[in-house]
């Protein structure tokens, strides 16, 4: 049968645009289904508005530290309208660049939700296509939990386009987003209020981690209310009237849910053509993002493996490298790092500690906390800290984990090393390079006992 198209790819976020673009590169015929904006969550509603609000509101660090390093600086204060316009310009100048390359790439853009007909047709609109292979990048969405007046709570969307700054900010769960709004709205000047139901953030993480940044976020000004769950938000004049499991009460100008996200697969039509999914919606895959229907892939949130961005972006390529240029890939062995652009930010490559040790590995455990160099003339009190998890027998690092200025950019250097299978001897004799916060990674010498 004909075909109008060999790859119909579903969702033009990060995942989609990128497989589609290497795919249509060996002359496959591509077409790309949005019904949003081109760009997906990263683009427009996650990481990036997420890290240039960052950036924005960093600035207060910069402002807090200047006295100590002479500067006087007398009435500077935040114009959170302004941050939000120059965000939402570099959005439009993004998601320009996202659109011109599907177009040079030759990726025909169709407009519309995409709903599955059968295994290779799919409906937008009014109008039916047709292809030899489906490419699923749908993403996912916030979810809120299912409590009284949860129609009150915004999410991680809204709270990025927020037009005014709430005086009170209530934020519900201790994940990525929980944390890293956390510090946004803090830096911003807000009080915020985080409720969790564990007893550190970031569940999953190094231990070590959890507890130095939960410390350093308390350090920060941000009420940590952990233990507890939000019972129920109700509205009380302008503001939200949050009553949380202890019984307590806030009243807050804004309640935030980041309390997860789940795959977006509802409406899609998988169950009709018979794509198996998971508890939570998710669409099953094997290691070749492969679904239970042959001419059908998926790859990114909408499979819930690793939910990052360029984690769905080697996922994608792996596909059209497998489907169009014979060299089959998958990417499911490598070594993934991520970062957490908490305040203080927090970086990490392989196993966290308990990890290692429930995989079974007998552990060397390197750490060290320390003032960094700028903190001593600014007089922030702040404490950076660094672990290195290894492998006692190989010696092989296993893991590396940082708190701190710049972990992001840190870690990402060591994720090289670490997919290289590197030892705890080649990182001692590597030459540190000096001063830098960096360098403690190849100069720890003392095995915590
Ligand atoms: P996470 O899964 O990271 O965290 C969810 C948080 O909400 C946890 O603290 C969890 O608690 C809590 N929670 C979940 N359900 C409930 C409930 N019913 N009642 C109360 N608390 C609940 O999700 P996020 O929303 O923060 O982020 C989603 C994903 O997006 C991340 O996992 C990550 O993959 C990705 N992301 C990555 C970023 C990055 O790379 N920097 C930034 C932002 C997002 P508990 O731990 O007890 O389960």
């Amino acid at each position: 049968m004909a075909y109008e198209f060999d790859l119909l790819t579903i969702g033009a976020g990060s995942g989609g645009v990128a497989g589609s673009r290497r795919a249509a590169a060996y002359g496959p015929r591509v077409g790309i289904i949005e019904e949003a904006r081109i760009g997906g969550t990263c683009v427009l509603r996650g990481c990036v508005p997420k890290k240039l609000l960052i950036y924005g509101v960093d600035i207060a660090d910069t402002l807090a530290d200047a006295a100590g390093f002479g500067w006087s600086i007398d009435g500077a204060s935040l114009d959170w309208r302004k941050l939000i316009a120059a965000k939402d310009n570099e959005l439009d100048r993004l998601h320009g660049i996202y659109v011109s390359m599907l177009d040079k790439a030759g990726v025909a853009r169709i407009e519309g939700r995409g709903v599955l007909v059968d295994p290779h047709t799919v409906q937008v609109g009014d109008r039916r296509v047709t292809a030899e292979r489906i490419l699923i990048a749908t993403g996912g969405w916030p979810t809120v939990p299912d409590i009284p007046g949860k129609e009150l709570m915004i999410t991680s969307n809204e709270a990025l386009d927020l037009k005014n700054l709430p005086e009170r900010i209530v934020i519900y769960g201790a994940g990525y987003i929980a944390v890293e709004f956390a510090g946004i709205f803090r830096a911003a000047g807000c009080t915020v209020d985080l409720v969790f139901r564990g007893d550190q953030v970031l569940r999953g993480f190094d231990g070590e981690v959890r507890a130095h940044l939960t410390d350093s976020l308390a350090a920060r000004g941000i009420n940590l209310l952990p233990g507890r769950t939000i019972a129920s938000v109700a509205e009380e004049g302008a503001a939200r009237r949050v009553t949380l499991s202890d019984g307590s009460v806030i009243l807050a100008g804004q309640v935030m849910a980041a309390t997860g996200r789940a795959p977006n697969t509802k409406g899609l039509g998988l169950e009709a053509v018979g794509v198996q999914t998971g508890v939570q919606g998710e669409i099953i895959v094997d290691n070749w993002s492969r679904t239970s229907v042959p001419s059908i892939y998926a790859v990114g949130d909408v499979t819930n493996r690793f939910n990052l961005t360029p984690v769905a972006i080697a996922e994608a390529r792996a596909v059209a490298e497998t489907l169009y240029n014979q060299n089959p890939m998958s990417v499911f062995e490598n070594i993934v790092p991520t970062a957490v652009f908490s305040r203080p930010e927090v970086g990490t490559v392989g196993l966290s500690e308990e990890a290692a040790l429930a995989a079974g590995h007998k552990l060397d455990i390197y750490t060290t906390r320390f003032r960094p160099m700028k903190n001593t003339i600014s007089g922030r009190a702040e404490r950076t800290f660094m672990k290195l998890v290894v492998d006692q027998p190989s010696q092989r690092v296993l893991g590396a984990h940082m708190v701190g200025p710049d972990a992001a950019e840190i870690v990402q250097g060591l994720a090289v090393a670490l997919t290289c299978g590197a030892t705890k001897q080649q990182f001692d004799r590597t030459i540190g390079l000096h001063p830098s916060a960096a360098e403690e990674f190849v100069t720890l010498r003392d095995k915590r006992t």
